[in-house]
């Protein structure tokens, strides 16, 4: 039986999404045994391109020759997925995004010399560019979760990732809420996945899953508010990993609460 053909790339970002795979020893031969892995640049050297059952995406698309890629994979690939938040919702380096500031931030780092061999543009996630399938947000993605939807999609299942926030998983794990202690935690607002890592820890969840489906963000807001945090503070927050689909949202909200 033909093998599903997969390939794992890498755009901007640090590729911890996928060095997060290559650190699953116990799992990697299954990894490449169960899929033709026809390029995956960190981990083999003989890599082809051709027509893809499944495409892997780490990291944002901050470049033209970026987005040309992708233009070049999606007509090549039956699927395409977005792995971590840089690849879901344009990652930390597009926490300032639609401020009208990328220009100012880009020179002050790389000077005004011209670009000659990319033109690089504002961060975006891949989703601006191309469809995309499925998502497996994180920063970085879950193993167990990558691992589970793999599995899924190489049998032609499709990938099954939980709408519910991250306070359901924390509550499984009986930690004591963080808000409680007053600490702005973005559990509730924020996809789960994780396993409720941070507040199980003691540290309030900064939002690394970006935004959960079923969650009730007026009553964040109001929540967060009523403890005394301020519109930018709360912004702030939620745009280190959210992007502007949370910002949009919030906004909105904000407007209403000064009414
Ligand atoms: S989502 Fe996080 S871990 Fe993954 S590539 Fe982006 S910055 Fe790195
Ligand atoms: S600590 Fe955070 S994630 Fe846990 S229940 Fe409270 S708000 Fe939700
Ligand atoms: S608790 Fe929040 S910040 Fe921590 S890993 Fe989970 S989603 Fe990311």
């Amino acid at each position: 039986m033909n093998k599903p053909k997969v390939g794992f790339y890498n755009l901007s970002g640090c590729s911890g999404c996928l060095l997060t795979i290559l650190n699953c020893e116990n799992q990697l031969l299954d990894v490449f045994n169960g899929a033709e892995v026809v390029s995956f640049l960190m981990a083999q050297s003989n890599n082809v391109e051709k027509e893809l059952d499944i495409a892997f995406i780490d990291g944002s698309v901050t470049t033209d020759e970026q987005e040309e890629f992708l233009h070049e994979l999606r007509p090549r690939t039956k699927k395409v997925v977005c792995l971590g938040s840089c690849s879901c919702y344009g990652g930390v380096q597009a926490m300032e995004n639609e401020k009208g500031t990328w220009l100012k931030r880009f020179n002050k780092v790389y000077g005004k010399k011209p670009f000659k061999v990319v033109k690089p543009f504002e961060s975006k996630p891949v989703d601006a560019f191309i469809p995309v399938d499925y998502y497996l947000p994180g920063c970085p993605i879950d193993a167990d979760q990558f691992l589970y939807n793999y599995a899924r999609l190489l049998r032609g299942l499709p990938a099954d990732v939980p709408k519910t926030p991250v306070c359901l998983e924390c509550k499984w794990h009986e930690n004591e809420c963080l808000l409680l202690k007053d600490k702005l935690c973005l559990g509730p607002v924020t996809s789960a996945g994780c396993k409720a890592k941070c507040p199980s820890h003691n540290l309030p969840c900064i939002g690394c899953f970006g935004p959960a489906d079923e969650s009730n963000l007026t009553s964040e807001f109001s929540l967060l508010k009523e403890k005394g945090y301020t519109f930018p503070e709360i912004e702030r927050k939620l745009r280190l990993f959210g992007g502007v689909k949370f910002i949009k949202q919030f906004k909105s909200l904000w407007k209403k609460a000064q009414k």
